[in-house]
């Protein structure tokens, strides 16, 4: 068993700048732990590569218009001359042709500006075109057997819509990654698996209406974006298979558990999915600063110890991990090699870096898993 973790030192540059919740840093932190505690191990690889996505792999998601503004926006040097025409900017007229503010903010959303210019990040598209292609060569590693399970690091950018920017997220590799397995591989079913604390509303929108995505949200209720509600369960052909577990705050492994045991394998073993993506970094820990979830070490090593007897199980342990949220520098790191290590069914000694302090309420677990199963037992035999 092989977990190779793919990397293009470019993705360090998806940086908002400082005073801002995503920082480029939490790579170099998780290179840290990874030499101290998974990188000797003969079941991991670490594979570097420079290959970033063309703009005709972005158009697997992104529409031109977007990527062309984008471009714009993260080349130029400076936009003190806010009233350049919108036209000059697309079309790269004078040397400083950055968007103004104004026709950039058609396209993202403030949390994806740097708070302190109020623009995006220079050099930022760059490093989520190189984000976009980890992921889809995580899918290539994995699809031509090259290793067993594979971890795009960087990847996971859940909130990105075909034309809108917005919660840190650029280009949504996710999207790409599975719209190109299914394009370059003719894989007809995928399990994408979002454990995020937030809900993935950009990959909701995109495989909305497909049969041939099994998307499971499991999120925080009552945060940013505020959709993914039981309700939300896709449209015409792809009625039924968007599935929303929205938990509230305080939850944690036990509840993850049961949510695995009582929804996500029932519904995976009768969708037989030819490939299973995961995305979700370190934000349902205990002691992230942006959510309220309560997940430890132990939970997170337990999700990727889930997802592996999964793929084990039902698609020759084809696996697609992809891993870049966290807003608690202080557990970044372990939650991030918890996952990997879970994932490749290999134990790891980490003592959590923070106290817990108790959770906020009783979760009602039994309550939300009750009210999914109900809502979309119309479409699944095993819930019947
Ligand atoms: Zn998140």
């Amino acid at each position: 068993m092989l977990t190779t973790i793919l990397f293009n030192p470019e993705i360090e540059h998806y940086d908002f700048g400082p005073g801002h919740a995503f920082r480029g840093e939490r790579f170099a932190s998780f290179r840290r732990m990874y030499q101290e505690t998974l990188a000797h191990n003969p079941h991991f690889q670490w594979a570097s590569h420079d290959e970033s996505a063309t703009d005709e792999e972005l158009g697997l998601w992104h529409t031109q218009d977007y990527i062309n503004m984008l471009r714009a926006a993260s080349l130029a040097e400076d936009d003190e001359d806010s009233s350049v025409p919108e036209f000059a900017a697309l079309f790269g007229c004078g040397p400083k042709t950055g968007p103004s503010r104004q026709s950039l903010s058609v396209y993202v959303s403030r949390d994806n500006l740097n708070p302190l210019t109020g623009r995006l990040p220079e050099g930022i598209e760059n490093a989520a075109r190189a984000i976009v292609k980890n992921s889809m060569l995580a899918v290539d590693y994995v699809l031509q057997g090259k290793t067993d399970k594979a971890v795009g690091l960087g990847g996971g950018l859940h909130h990105a819509k075909a034309n809108y920017g917005e919660g840190f997220c650029i280009y949504n590799d996710v999207v790409i990654a599975a719209r190109y397995a299914m394009k370059a591989y003719g894989l007809e079913r995928i399990l994408i698996l979002d454990t995020d604390a937030h809900a993935g509303n950009g990959t909701c929108e995109a495989f909305y209406n497909d049969p041939g995505i099994l998307f499971i949200d499991v999120h925080q209720t009552g945060i940013y974006p505020g959709t993914g509600l039981i309700e939300e369960t896709g449209a015409g052909k792809g009625k039924g298979f968007t599935v929303n577990i929205p938990l509230k705050s305080g939850s944690g492994d036990a509840e993850y558990e049961r949510i695995f045991d009582e929804i996500i394998f029932p519904l995976a073993r009768e969708f037989r999915p030819r490939l299973i993506i995961r995305n979700g970094g370190s934000d349902p820990h205990f002691a992230d600063n942006l959510t309220g979830l309560g997940l430890t070490l132990a939970g997170f090593w337990m999700i990727g110890d889930k997802v592996r007897r999964l793929s084990d199980e039902l698609c020759r342990g084809k696996c697609v991990d992809l891993i870049c949220s966290g807003y608690n520098p202080d557990v970044l790191a372990g939650a991030w090699i918890s996952l990997i290590a879970g994932l490749s069914g290999i134990k790891v000694e980490l003592k959590e870096p923070v106290p817990r302090i108790a959770a906020d309420e009783p979760a009602e677990i039994a309550d939300i898993i009750y009210e999914v199963r109900k809502v979309i037992k119309p479409y699944w035999k095993c819930l019947g």
